[in-house]
């Protein structure tokens, strides 16, 4: 119950009291609610970036990935990163890596084109390295030393992005810089 000015008056009894909502018509209510509160119209809107399992999503529905899909409209910044790198789509079968396991890290030097299979070898590699190398051996070893990533591999008897995996996780500035020009 409102007064006069139209302010709620306190103890009154709500006029939804005993109202009984039916199925079908919160169906209508949903319906007529759809896409109202999407995208910029939603309260929590943040320019259409976003957190998904840990990961930075970036709203584009128009990308060749999902347009075809419904309620998928976001992608993995990380993906978008890559992509624009290498002025091309990522192709089926192919996915981006975080090397220092920071999925929300999208620094370029620390995103990696992967096939698939080597993705799900190469995760199961580090986890039976886990703390294969500490900061002092890799500082040690290729600041101090000078060794490539190749020698240390080699010394350790390990893989040499097992070896870029730590020195990007220690923050240790890497010499590759053409990395991206080399590899595609
Ligand atoms: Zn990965």
């Amino acid at each position: 119950m409102r007064n006069e000015k139209g302010q709620f008056v306190k103890g009154s009894v709500s006029l939804n009291k005993g109202r009984i909502v039916t199925d079908e018509v919160r169906k209508k209510i949903s319906k007529s609610l759809i896409g109202k509160f999407r995208g910029n119209k939603a309260s929590n809107y943040k320019g259409g970036r976003v957190y998904q399992m840990g990961y930075i999503c970036i709203l584009c529905p128009d990308h060749p990935k999902i347009k075809n899909k419904k309620n998928v409209r976001y992608m993995g910044e990380h993906i978008l990163i890559v992509e624009k790198k290498l002025g091309r789509y990522l192709e089926k079968g192919e996915c981006v890596h975080h090397i220092n396991g920071i999925k929300d890290d999208n620094r370029i030097e620390n995103l990696i084109v992967m096939t698939e299979s080597q993705h799900n070898i190469h995760h199961l590699k580090l986890r039976k390295h886990k703390q294969f190398f500490t900061k002092e051996i890799l500082e040690f070893e290729y600041e101090k030393n000078v060794k490539t990533m190749k020698e240390i591999a080699k010394k350790y008897n390990c893989s040499k992005e097992l070896v870029r995996y730590y020195l990007i996780k220690y923050d240790i500035k890497t010499r590759s810089k053409n990395r991206w020009k080399r590899e595609y």
